[in-house]
């Protein structure tokens, strides 16, 4: 059998080790330290000096606390992309509110306008404001930005941007993670980098990202004594952690060209089969291509070429299952235009970690053609 080939693994620098012997050897071995705040130092620096940036345990505790900081609470209703990972929104839920689905469009697969124009109106007839709008950039890919901010402008609801896939992403030279009222990251083993496990909240806003820490941190008040006058969580991220993210920031340009590279590849190798289709980038819009996907004719050729490549050992996924069709979340209220259950059907990921070598690649779309 060929050795296995991932999905997206992890790719360390191999500078990471050193940030984490110094977390050792000046025993900072805590959810705080230098190497913390190294790391949040980094991230401001990369996504621009007017963003606050507060590293935390997870990219999903991260937008836990963007709901809360947002003031979501009990029975609230909040609009969320249907069309991403199950953790844009758990917290939701996790707050006692309610989600709202909300469809894609074809061309980013992101947050459709046109939809969510329609489910706020809707939401608002039936007697509540959406409190927040969940914004995803999926597999990199920047929503569109212009249309989906001055909706929410219009309708004066903060945007959560969740751009926990899209690091290094960005719209007309503007950094994802810089376009929501909050924006969240996420360093999961998955991502373009990773801390093992890791998120990071953001905003322009610096009572915002002090609020997000007092609360990462049990929430304690400034007092000899350890006084409590709100509920806290133990969120932050480890400095040993960190360190691995300081070693991964370095080299955050190249795993992006890496990815980037990966998606030219196959572009360049099947785009000869007319029944594959990519995801291109639109105008103004750049993507960190974290994941490569590709649609097919149908839902039976999908899976061919799935069984083909888990035949080889070569590890791949249809795209993200829509929430509206997950049966923890099938009976919340939705506005679907069937782009999302379509993606669903015909859509495939292919390996994109930034050390997928020629051969590997190679490995893949001599799968793919064999099936064509
Ligand atoms: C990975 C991911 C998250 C959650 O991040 P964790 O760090 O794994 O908690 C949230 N949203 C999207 C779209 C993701 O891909």
């Amino acid at each position: 059998m060929d050795s296995k080939i991932w999905l997206s693994p992890p790719h360390m620098s191999g500078k990471e080790q050193q940030y984490i012997n110094k977390a050792f050897q000046s025993n900072w071995i805590a959810p705080l330290g230098p190497n913390v705040d190294g790391f949040e130092n980094d991230l401001k620096k990369y996504l621009g000096d007017s963003s606050y940036v507060t590293a935390l345990s997870s990219g999903t505790a991260a937008l836990h606390l963007a709901l809360i900081l947002i003031g979501v609470t009990k029975n609230d209703e909040v609009i969320c992309q249907s069309k991403t990972f199950s953790a844009s929104v758990n917290p939701i839920v996790y707050q006692g509110a309610l989600p709202i689905f909300v469809d894609s469009e074809p061309i980013t697969w992101n947050l459709c306008p046109e939809q969510l124009e329609i489910a706020i109106k809707d939401r608002i007839k039936k007697g509540k404001k959406p409190k927040a709008i969940i914004a995803v950039h999926l597999y990199g890919m920047p929503y569109k930005v212009e249309e989906i901010s001055s909706i929410a402008q219009q309708y004066n609801i903060p945007i959560i941007e969740d751009s926990a896939e899209a690091l290094g992403s960005s719209y007309k030279g503007k950094k994802c993670g810089t376009f929501g009222d909050i924006a969240i990251l996420s360093f999961n083993g998955n991502k373009i980098i990773t801390t093992s496990g890791g998120g990071a909240l953001i905003s322009k806003k610096k009572h915002l990202n002090d609020k997000a820490l007092f609360l990462a941190t049990q929430a304690r008040d400034e007092a000899i004594e350890y006084l409590h006058s709100e509920i806290g969580y133990n969120y932050r991220m480890s400095n040993v952690l960190a360190g691995i993210g300081r070693g991964q920031m370095e080299v955050l340009e190249k795993r992006i060209e890496q990815r980037r590279h990966n998606f030219v590849f196959y572009y360049k190798t099947l785009q000869y089969i007319e029944d594959i289709e990519f995801l291109n980038e639109p105008k103004h819009f750049h993507s960190n291509r974290w994941l490569t996907t590709i649609l097919l004719p149908s839902k039976e050729k999908r899976n061919r070429i799935a069984k083909a490549l888990n035949e080889k050992n070569i590890e791949n996924r249809p795209l993200w299952k829509p929430m509206h069709q997950q049966p923890v979340f099938k009976n919340y209220p939705c506005y679907l235009n069937g782009v999302s259950d379509d993606l669903f059907e015909r859509g495939l990921c292919l390996p994109s970690g930034s050390n997928l070598t020629e051969k590997e690649r190679n490995r893949v779309t001599d799968v793919i053609k064999n099936v064509f």
